[in-house]
């Protein structure tokens, strides 16, 4: 085992793997203060978020090979620690009044359980806007399937498609939510491994996580990444 000044690497069988800790799993961090992390640059955010490096190095390329096609792609919501996550939950949860296990399956329509959020990871972003109504719209339209068409290439790719066989369970589609899948894959493996329900606390509503499944639906229930990403035999 290795240590480097940008976090933790194991060697194994030659190839050198990044290891990842149940903080950085569930947002327990501080993207600010994370070496892993950069500042993404102003022209690519609505609001000043920051995103693991190979990550962002991906998304400005992809970013620029819109541009030169007519294409403005704009990260509306990018990296969102547990504390960031518990306010947005909290405030739905405060906005409704119905049965709390019906509460949050409301809210997990679209907005994830802290602790349970691919935002946390640092290689996912949410594009342009969190409405569904603007994908309909001519511009919305031509944006995402630009991002259908070329993201694979750049390694993004969109978790949260149209519920069917690739994806049974979990949040509505989101048309703007995309996933740099080298890291993320990664991330969703150590997941896997070291997240149980013991971890998902600290959040109004937590306590119905393991009935509503919100690991096994929420997190790991996502199509397979972009064909040429899955080379690899373990899944
Ligand atoms: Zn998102």
């Amino acid at each position: 085992m290795v240590l480097f000044g940008f976090g933790l690497l194991v060697c194994t069988s030659g190839k050198m793997v990044p290891v990842y800790t149940t903080d950085d799993l569930t947002g327990r961090f501080a993207p600010e203060t994370n070496a892993d992390f950069v500042p993404v640059a102003s022209a690519y955010t609505v609001n000043a978020t920051h995103m693991r490096k190979e990550a962002y190095e991906a998304l400005v390329k992809m970013f620029k090979s819109a541009q030169r096609d007519g294409i403005n792609l704009i990260i509306v919501s990018g990296t969102r620690n547990h504390a960031r996550q518990t306010e947005i939950w909290s405030e739905k949860w405060n906005n409704l009044t119905h049965d709390p296990a019906e509460r949050a399956r409301t809210i997990l329509e679209y907005s994830s359980m802290p602790g349970t959020s691919r935002h946390h990871w640092g290689t996912d972003v949410d594009l342009n806007s969190v409405e569904p109504e603007y994908f309909e719209t001519s511009q919305g339209q031509k944006v995402y399937a630009w991002l259908v068409k070329n993201a694979a290439s750049y390694g993004f790719f969109q978790p949260y498609i149209v519920h069917g066989d690739a994806r049974e369970t979990g949040y509505k589609e989101e048309k703007w939510h995309w996933s740099y899948y080298p890291i993320a894959d990664q991330l969703l493996r150590a997941y896997k491994r070291m997240v149980g329900y013991e971890l998902i606390n600290g959040f109004p509503g937590s306590e119905y996580a393991p009935q509503l499944n919100v690991i096994e639906h929420f997190v790991q229930g996502i199509p397979d990444g972009p064909a040429v990403y899955n080379t690899r035999e373990t899944r």
